[in-house]
């Protein structure tokens, strides 16, 4: 009999996570049992996935560009690729700042509202570490991050997850040096990166292997982790502008995908689908990049050349979901607490979401912090800051899981069109998720 495809597998998993949840939300001692004998299960599925990131880009991004023989090419998909995700982040901050001045969910909620979102949040630990973690980032120069991509340690920044543009960087300088000293002496390296490569690959695999297990228990664990439900209510209208721009971003891509790409666009959504639900159960692009890479390059079918280079640039500076929230978030505080927004502030709004987007990691919760930046651009005050992020932070983790989604389905796309643009062709590797586990 054949195997349930992975992505029902994974489906099945989450909802089961989510019922166990609320199951254990209404028992005495749920909570506890969950975040001790459950959620550890999910912590370990996450930390094998950020395990291998590293060693996934530095040997994916050596081999990408190594076998592209010639400096130039790589000059031309790096260019397509900054210029393409400059656009599709404008047009993701566009669409959610028309929703939101349509729509306009601030000037619906009440003022007792208000009043228990601040009460219940404004001194909430999340809201204090995201405006102490906001204000170190305003406090830097603006050629700050031009001077983080570079590192003066090649292993400290291998070692450090959060250093992911410093890996690219020293990567992409290791590479290129490699085609200028050519193909005959960089011979045994590349060797070593291909093997590299293929083994990280099955490293993938196996870890997938456990994702079923592994999204239920994170699920589990957000269900008993997320706060009061009438607050959450409180927030539906907003959250339905957030949720309805982030459909229309992955209505777009499928639109990009099918015209642009010539590529079935339900094949693709389903292709994506693994890493589609991981970034909805981790919340995390980055820990969800080795699955990305591992089905555009051989579900989807993207030449290693492309995907190398495009994806794990993207997941650290491709943040379509994260800068339609921006936008639609910092409109609605503004509305909500009677700031009033001038046109010239929206096209502020498109600058910085687009800037803090990029700035934003690549895991949980960051958008939220890089939302004070678009705020304090439009000069919103700084003493209501806490305030407005409160109103909103009941409800920041399931948007959260959702942009996330909406970030890497934008990188995947942003892919297959670079792939396109540049000629390549888009030729699946393997039909089925298990036809590369025969040997397991
Ligand atoms: N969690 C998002 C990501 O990893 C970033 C964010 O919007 O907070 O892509």
């Amino acid at each position: 009999m054949r195997k349930l495809e992975l992505h029902w597998q994974i489906l099945i998993g989450m909802v089961g996570g989510i019922l166990f949840g609320f199951g254990m939300t209404y028992v005495d001692w749920g909570r506890d049992f969950v975040q001790d004998w459950i959620n550890p299960l999910g912590t370990i599925f996450v930390k094998l996935l950020k395990l291998i990131a590293i060693p996934l880009i530095l040997a994916s991004l050596v081999k990408g560009i190594s076998d592209l023989k010639d400096i130039s090419k790589f000059r031309n998909i790096g260019l397509r690729t900054i210029v393409i995700y400059i656009c599709t982040t404008v047009i993701a901050i566009t669409i959610g700042l028309l929703l939101v001045n349509a729509i306009k969910p601030g000037s619906g909620i009440s003022e007792d509202t208000i009043a228990r979102l601040t009460e219940t949040y404004s001194q909430d630990r999340g809201v204090t570490d995201k405006l102490e973690e906001a204000s170190k980032q305003i406090e830097s120069g603006p050629l700050q991050f031009l001077e983080d991509m570079v590192p003066d340690n090649a292993f400290a920044a291998l070692g450090d997850n959060s250093l992911m543009l410093q890996v690219i960087f020293f990567t992409i300088f290791l590479g290129i040096s490699m085609l200028l000293i050519g193909e005959e002496k960089s011979k045994p390296l590349k060797d070593f990166f291909d093997a590299l490569n293929e083994v990280v690959l099955k490293m993938v695999d196996l870890i997938m292997l456990t994702a079923p297990v592994a999204v239920f228990a994170l699920l589990a664990n957000v269900v008993v982790s997320s706060g009061d439900p009438d607050l959450l209510l409180a927030l539906l209208k907003y959250s339905g502008v957030v949720i309805l721009g982030l459909v229309l971003m992955i209505a777009f891509y499928s639109l990009v995908v099918g015209t642009f790409s010539r590529y079935n666009p339900l094949t693709f959504l389903s292709k994506m689908a693994p890493a589609q639900l991981l970034a909805f159960s981790t919340s995390s692009s980055a820990a969800t990049l080795p699955v990305t890479m591992e089905r555009v390059e051989e579900h989807i079918g993207v030449d290693k050349q492309i995907s190398s280079f495009v994806l794990p640039v993207g997941a650290t500076i491709n943040m379509d979901g994260t800068s339609l929230y921006q936008a639609v978030a910092a409109v609605f505080i503004a509305e909500a607490l009677k700031f009033d927004l001038t046109f010239a502030d929206q096209l502020t709004i498109v600058l910085t979401a687009l800037l803090a987007s990029i700035g934003s990691a690549a895991v949980p919760g960051a958008g939220m912090v890089m939302l004070v930046i678009v705020l304090e651009s439009i000069g919103f005050p700084p003493d209501k800051l806490a305030i407005g992020l409160a109103l909103i932070f009941a409800v920041d983790r399931p948007l959260d899981m959702l942009r996330t989604v909406v970030n890497v389905t934008g990188d995947a796309t942003v892919a297959m069109m670079v792939a396109k643009s540049t000629g390549s062709v888009i030729k699946p590797k393997v039909k089925n998720w298990d036809d590369n586990l025969e040997e397991v």
